[in-house]
């Protein structure tokens, strides 16, 4: 995008309702640009799409690496895409900044998927920070729903806070799992088994089998000692095989069960809801940190009050109101 030439937001808002690719990958282009007029042209183009977002079912993936999460992604994409369905794949990876590079999110990890123009897949954001990455995600993950994607699948790698940033952008948070011995179920982020709204076993095939339905009695038994986060909904565990494409559909069918439990609960509405004003907040206070970075002066104050807080001369508490002060005009 030029800089001379002023962004068209009413066409490009069109292309993309109108399902073109070429505008949709334009549309995150803008989004994820951090040059200012960029970002105000992002602004306002998200919110005029906004009355076209919120129909499409939001799935969060999450595994270690090697678990198969691309491949489940292919496949359950490719599975989804054969019962009439468009399948956005995004990812949020935190270290794709430091790393130049993601494996989240690539297009040669997902073969069929890749290739197919009922999906679109984009891999993460290489923003600074997590905070960065996740808006960013968020807002693209709104463009494909008004671009007509009816599934977004939002990958992860296995880290706390990601994790948590992306179960706080979708409306069911699946955790991918192997199968192991009762050792390795020791090992598990009781904060993951917290956020889940399903744990799957993958490589249920061969050799495996028999370890995977043994792991997932496991699972069964640890998540029955801690409290469901809705009355309304027992995480289940089931086992499946991304590569032998067994346990797809039963997978899937977790997924909609969970999605009609939690209509009529109300709570699938309130964790939208939760969620948007999270997010504003969350924005709000990357706006605020940018205003203070942006202007000269009131940057030098912050450095200076930083520096007197180091120093023991300013109390963390008289610096943080000194700076508060600074935003009054
Ligand atoms: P990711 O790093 O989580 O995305 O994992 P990948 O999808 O790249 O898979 C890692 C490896 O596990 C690859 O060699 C896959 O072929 C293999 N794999 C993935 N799913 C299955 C499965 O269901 N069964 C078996 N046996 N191998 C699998």
């Amino acid at each position: 995008m030029s800089s001379a030439k002023p962004i068209d937001i009413d066409t490009l808002a069109r292309d993309l309702r109108a399902g073109s690719r070429a505008a949709l990958a334009r549309a995150i282009t803008l989004v994820e640009s951090r040059r200012a007029d960029h970002q105000a042209a992002a602004r306002e183009l998200v919110q005029q799409l906004l009355p076209a977002t919120g129909e499409a079912f939001r799935v969060g993936i999450t595994g270690s690496p090697g678990v198969g999460k691309s491949t489940t992604i292919d496949v359950l994409g490719m599975y989804l895409i054969d019962r009439g369905h468009k399948v956005a794949v995004l990812a949020v990876d935190p270290s794709s900044a430091r790393t130049g590079g993601s494996i989240l999110g690539d297009k040669t990890r997902m073969n069929d998927l890749s290739a197919h123009p009922d999906a679109f897949i984009r891999p993460s954001p290489s923003s600074g920070t997590l905070g960065g990455v996740a808006a960013k995600t968020r807002e693209a993950m709104l463009l494909c729903e008004a671009a007509g994607f009816d599934v977004v699948l939002v990958e992860t790698v296995g880290i706390g806070q990601s994790e948590t940033a992306v179960c706080d952008m979708t409306d069911f948070f699946l955790a991918l799992m192997l199968p192991g011995g009762g050792d390795e179920l020791q090992g598990i982020k009781k904060g993951l088994i917290e956020l889940a709204d399903m744990i799957a076993i993958n490589k249920a095939d061969g050799d495996n089998l028999k370890r995977a339905n043994i792991t997932a009695g496991d699972y069964r038994g640890a998540l029955h000692i801690l409290a469901p986060r809705s009355e309304h909904w027992h995480p289940p565990v089931v086992t499946y095989s991304a590569l032998a494409k067994t346990g797809i559909a039963e997978l899937w069918e977790k997924v909609v069960a969970h999605r009609t439990a939690m209509n009529a609960s109300g709570d699938f509405a309130a964790r939208r809801r939760d969620q948007q004003v999270k997010w504003m907040w969350t924005m709000l206070e990357d706006r605020l940190k940018a205003r203070l970075r942006s202007d000269p002066v009131i940057r030098g104050k912050v450095k200076q009050a930083e520096r007197d807080v180091a120093d023991g001369k300013m109390t963390p508490a008289v610096a943080a109101e000194t700076i508060v002060d600074l935003l009054k005009d």
